[in-house]
């Protein structure tokens, strides 16, 4: 036997067994951007590496670390996208479609982080995204936090907390970066290699740190909301109002800063204590300057993205998770004559039911390995056809979750048995 060839370490596979579960969560999340009016957005999974760089900032885990950046035949470094904003931003500058008007737009699909894989954290991953683009807020900000809350009530989830910060203006920042890199300096003994080197480049990321020997002197270290500018704490104290009368609880986190150097104002993360270490199951923020350091003209926005991992795992421990389908029937037909008669009934009920999973049996056998797979297929109803049946214009019946026995009805009646099948099992009395 030849050998095998393994998959790369941290991207994975989601087998039939799970994709329903992805699926029913991917439908709720579809619906309710249908509610908001948010327009899907598809991009390239590959961009200029300058774009990541210029966006995310140089000094951060992303760009430093994590990014999948190789030179393409022609000799240009191109990158895998970290994530969404930067790649629908530069979509939208070169479109025009931040030209005198507003974007509520949604991104689904892969990332790609250079990152070490564990329960939670891949290096191929996939994110729901929503951005706003040419909004001020706040009252964009609540909308789409309460979009967020929304999607967690509609998939019954009750262990996701908020946390919400503000970030202020670059200006405002410039003061407490000033007080960071003051506080860190009195205590470099403390900080980890990483750290020493963002002291003077980047302090706010120390904030960040996912090293928990860091914590005690992180617990200590000034405060962000003692700096912010008034324009901004405002705008901070309208969206708390905003979340409040939406009945949205939350947590001032003043040490959430958020991994990338693009956030203003507020800043939010969605978190549970279900999944281990990796806890952030959706995380966003305002990102006002962006599109203008991005070569378009000054334009706020704000956005989130979901970590479709952590989500779809969050869901399925809910315990909510279950999506039988009770509209799926499995044709069991014995013999030549009645497996071509089971064609034809099949293409029929596919035509005549939207909605209904029609599954043949495929590959013959007798009626009793024939019910077996029908069993393990998960349908709730099986027709079955023989010789007989086929001779007389009958069809058998049998449901194949709850007890009852095999009826035979005429052929002619088949779709009002049905009928009356879909009925009962989804009205159960
Ligand atoms: P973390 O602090 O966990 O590294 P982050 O700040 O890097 O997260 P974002 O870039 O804001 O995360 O991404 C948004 C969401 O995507 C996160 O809240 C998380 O749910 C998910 N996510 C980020 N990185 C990964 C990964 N490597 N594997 C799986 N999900 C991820
Ligand atoms: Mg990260």
């Amino acid at each position: 036997m030849a050998e095998q060839i393994q998959g790369i370490r941290g991207m994975g596979d989601v087998l039939p067994g799970i994709t329903p579960v992805w699926q029913s969560v991917e439908g709720v999340l579809q619906q309710t951007m249908q509610a908001y009016a948010y327009q899907e957005i598809r991009i390239p999974i590959v961009e200029r590496t300058e774009l990541f760089e210029r966006s995310i900032g140089e000094v951060t885990d992303i760009v430093e670390k994590e990014m999948y950046s190789f030179a393409d035949r022609n000799g240009e470094s191109i990158t895998l996208r970290p994530e969404a904003t930067a790649g629908i931003v530069r979509a939208g500058i070169s479109h025009g479609l931040l030209h005198n008007q507003k974007q509520k737009l949604w991104c689904a699909g892969p990332m790609f982080r250079y990152e070490k894989p564990q329960r939670g954290r891949y290096r191929q991953f996939h994110q729901f995204d929503v951005e706003a683009l040419g909004y001020e807020g706040p009252d964009i900000d609540a909308e789409l936090i309460m979009m967020s809350a929304r999607i967690w009530s509609e998939l019954k989830l009750d262990s996701v907390e908020l946390q919400l910060n503000s970030l202020g203006t670059p200006q405002s920042r410039e003061k407490y970066r000033d007080a960071l890199t003051g506080y860190f300096s009195s205590h470099e003994d403390a900080l980890d290699e990483d750290s020493r080197q963002r002291l003077h480049r980047n302090p706010m990321r120390i904030l960040d740190s996912k090293n928990p020997e860091m914590e005690p002197v992180i617990q200590q270290a000034p405060k962000i909301n003692e700096y912010l500018d008034s324009a901004s704490a405002d705008h901070f104290k309208v969206l708390q109002q905003l979340l409040g009368e939406a009945g949205i609880q939350f947590t001032v986190n003043s040490r959430l800063v958020r991994g990338l150097d693009y956030y203003t104002r507020t800043v939010f993360e969605w978190v549970t204590d279900r999944l281990g270490s990796q806890g952030a199951v959706c995380s966003g923020g305002r990102y006002d300057g962006l599109v203008e350091h991005l070569g378009g003209k000054s334009t706020p926005a704000i956005g989130w993205a979901i970590g479709m991992e952590r989500l779809v795992e969050l869901f399925e421990l809910s315990g909510h998770a279950d999506v039988g389908n009770e509209r799926h029937v499995y044709i069991v037909a014995v013999g030549d004559e009645a497996a071509r008669t089971a064609f034809r009934i099949a293409e029929t009920l596919r035509s005549e039911y939207t909605d209904l999973c029609v599954e043949m049996n495929s590959g013959g056998g007798s009626f009793k390995s024939q019910f077996k797979r029908a069993d393990r297929s998960g349908a709730a109803l099986a027709l079955i056809l023989g010789e007989e049946e086929v001779k007389s214009d009958l069809i058998g019946l049998k449901p194949l979750r709850e007890e009852g026995d095999q009826q035979q009805i005429a052929l002619a009646d088949l779709n009002t048995a049905i009928d009356e099948f879909l009925q009962s099992s989804t009205n159960p009395s």
